[in-house]
């Protein structure tokens, strides 16, 4: 899910491969590592840390050569180390991944019985022993057949240390190019890398293996033809490659939530059932629990009141979202039967491992549902679930939220199991429907022009409401969070059938409601609030399921969202909020945006 870099050509490979780190620094990493051919083998230097801690190293013991593969690694397995850092492998082969390999545990078992010691604890090595394991001197025969028995999403450049000068790579599910130079060639995760060298490169398809040596850049197919690409030539500066040519890093990490969702939920699926076997959780964390507390802060714990909704109905056990400030001070009631779910992006959200340190101290056990590898929230639950949304850099939190909320499905679905509230056949027909709606996020995604120009309409109020009943009254609050914080425009959302106890007062002509309206079961209801406020002269934006029978009269705009299950339109709505969140602030020119991209910046700490 980071950076990868490889080179063959005759400068020296380490100066040019630290260079293209360094223009893949944006994203955020944790370790760095390099290995380039020097003297008679492979020669590897790895860094926790920033790129100047490798430098530091490489500046105390200088390496240099000619072709080589370098990695920041973002950990999804095993902490952040020198050890863990890539480039992992053998005296044979060496190299660099981004993304994750699901089986790795059977893998890692499998080769531990052949003989095989690992290092560290990161899912990649499986990839590297693996591969080691089937290479007898035919380097694409020996990828081809890695390729077979790997489950997962990965980028790979790969080292072969009887044939210096080359570098192999070979993706499914993550991106990787190559890039043509003038007596030198590139592999990379992503153009922005090797921008100030060349502009012509070409994508690799899922499957084909691409040699690169100072010569040129060899293709096979998956069959092992050899393929001709089309090589295209990069119009985009450095700033914009970097955000995949989207205006934004929110844009970007908006329209990268179905991969994000399906790196998260696919590796917690055996069977067509939930399992975190792969997170080493047993099963028996989720029987018995009297009552589950999700404590968290801002987005998460919105994330947290999706969760409540989903295990209450589902698995049928209470459970209470606390905002971890105010957890942390009020001397909680817990019971050591109950179990405690703290769920952060950053994984050191100041007010939530605060929570997390008084539930253990009190005996009760703890989850953390956590995004960054490694971080102290991470290391002091006494379990953990990572969260595989890859690093979040705009400010405002929208992967990171879709992802927590995929987790509390899984989490819904397991407890449900335990407590025999639904038989395995509704589970399995559960998680089915929860890939499903997955699969139909991009449609959601592609009304992005239209919901752009909705924005146009807010971008001059001084209050926005968002009304919702149920999970879209969980969803309002992330909306309500969304806009306000990005676009600067006062809003609020409420339990919809609340209003008219409350402020509904403050409805008055032209003043923007979002009616958030997926829940088929609750629409009459819903139908009902959003008149209360159309009497009143509201202007309604409704966001509602297609086909949904909502009298035109009751409201001005509509953002339509493919037909889903009730329980699952959480996952298509919140894009269809963020999208209007980020359009409206883009309106205004919110300096939150302005902020954005700047070089080198990092992932934001919460
Ligand atoms: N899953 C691998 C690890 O944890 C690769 C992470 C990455 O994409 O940077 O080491």
């Amino acid at each position: 899910m980071c950076g990868i870099v490889g080179y063959s050509g005759p400068q020296n490979a380490v100066d040019i491969l630290l260079e293209g780190l360094e223009n893949l620094e944006y994203r955020g990493y944790d370790s760095a590592g390099i290995s380039v051919f020097a003297g008679d083998g492979i020669t590897t230097v790895k860094a926790e840390g920033r790129l100047k801690c490798l430098r530091e190293k490489l500046n105390t013991s200088p390496v240099s050569g000619h072709c080589g593969i370098a990695h920041t690694r973002w950990a999804t397995h095993g902490e952040p180390s020198d050890r863990n850092a890539h480039p992992h492998g053998t005296e044979r082969v060496m190299l660099v991944h981004n993304g994750i390999i699901e089986n790795y545990l059977e893998l890692r078992s499998r080769l531990t019985a052949e003989g095989y010691v690992f290092k560290t604890q990161t899912d990649t090595e499986t990839a590297a022993l693996l591969l080691d394991s089937l290479y007898q001197g035919d380097p694409l025969a020996a990828i081809r057949e890695m390729t077979r028995q790997i489950e997962g999403a990965y980028a790979l450049a790969i080292l072969f240390a009887d044939r210096p000068g080359e570098v192999y790579g070979v993706r499914k599910d993550n991106p990787l190019i190559a890039a043509l130079g003038e007596g030198e060639n590139f592999i990379a995760s992503d153009i922005a890398a090797v921008l100030s060298h060349t502009k012509r490169f070409f994508t690799l398809e899922e499957g084909e293996i691409a040699v690169a040596t100072s010569c040129g850049i060899t293709v096979y197919s998956p069959g092992g033809a050899p393929v001709e690409k089309k090589v295209h030539t990069a119009t985009w500066d450095v700033e914009q490659a970097r955000k995949d040519g989207y205006p934004h890093f929110m844009l970007k990490e908006i329209f990268e939530q179905p991969k994000a969702l399906r790196d998260t939920i696919h590796p917690r699926l055996k069977d067509g059932l939930p399992s975190f076997e792969y997170d080493g959780i047993p099963e028996c964390l989720f029987k018995g629990r009297g009552r589950i507390h999700i404590v968290a802060c801002g987005t998460a714990m919105y994330a947290g009141l999706v969760g409540r909704d989903l295990i209450e109905t589902l698995a049928r056990i209470p459970v209470e979202v606390q905002i971890a400030s105010e957890f942390r001070y009020r001397d909680p009631i817990l019971s050591k039967d109950d179990l405690v779910v703290i769920i952060s992006q950053s994984g050191e959200t100041a007010d939530s491992l605060a929570a997390l340190r008084l539930a253990k101290q009190r005996g009760v056990p703890t989850l953390g549902v956590v995004n960054v590898a490694g971080s102290t929230i991470a290391r002091e639950a006494d379990y953990v679930i990572y969260t595989h949304a890859g690093p979040e850099i705009a400010v405002a939190s929208t992967k990171a939220y879709s992802v927590q909320v995929s987790v509390m499905y899984l989490l819904a679905f397991a407890m449900a199991r335990s407590a025999r509230t639904l038989g395995e056949e509704e589970i399995r027909a559960k998680v089915e429907e929860l890939l499903q709606t997955v699969e139909k996020l991009p449609r959601v995604l592609e009304q992005n022009d239209a919901i752009a120009s909705i924005a146009g309409r807010f971008q001059g109020s001084e209050s926005i409401f968002f009304l919702g009943r149920g999970l879209d009254w969980a969803l309002s609050q992330e909306g309500a969070l969304k806009l306000k914080e990005i676009s600067y425009i006062h809003c609020e959302a409420y339990a919809a059938g609340e209003l008219k106890h409350g402020t509904i007062s403050l409805i008055t002509n032209g003043v923007p409601v979002v009616a958030v309206a997926t829940q088929e079961h609750l629409l009459g209801k819903m139908v009902s609030n959003i008149k209360e406020v159309k009497a009143r002269g509201a202007w309604v934006l409704l966001l509602a399921q297609e086909g949904s029978p909502i009298d035109e009269e009751v409201y001005d705009q509509a953002i339509r969202l493919p037909k889903a299950p009730d329980l699952f339109t959480p996952l298509l709505a919140v894009a269809a909020l963020q999208l209007l969140a980020y359009h409206t602030s883009v309106c205004r020119g919110s300096p939150t945006l302005r902020k954005e991209g700047r070089q080198g910046e990092f992932p934001k700490n919460s």
